[in-house]
């Protein structure tokens, strides 16, 4: 099981990417979907790679995300 889990409130995301780009794990992507605010919301790639350093949560202008460890 991923060490941490990652919390994405898809309909707060703006689509700026900040999360994708500053990722040091490239955990992040672009979903395929669009939100309610016709965004392409970002989503969690591959659970197993994040570290849980928390970047992609301060980063982000909408506070959209929420690191969680998972015990
Ligand atoms: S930094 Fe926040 S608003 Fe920007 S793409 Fe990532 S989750 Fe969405
Ligand atoms: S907590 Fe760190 S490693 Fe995990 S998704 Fe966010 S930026 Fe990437």
């Amino acid at each position: 099981m991923a060490k941490f889990k990652v919390k994405i409130d898809k309909e707060r995301c703006k689509g700026c990417k900040l999360c994708v780009i500053f990722c040091p794990k490239q955990a992040l992507q672009e979903s395929k979907k669009i939100n309610k605010k016709g965004i392409y919301f970002v989503e969690l790639k591959n659970p197993d790679l994040c570290i849980g350093c928390s970047t992609c949560a301060v980063i982000c202008p909408e506070c959209a995300i929420e690191i969680l460890k998972n015990d």
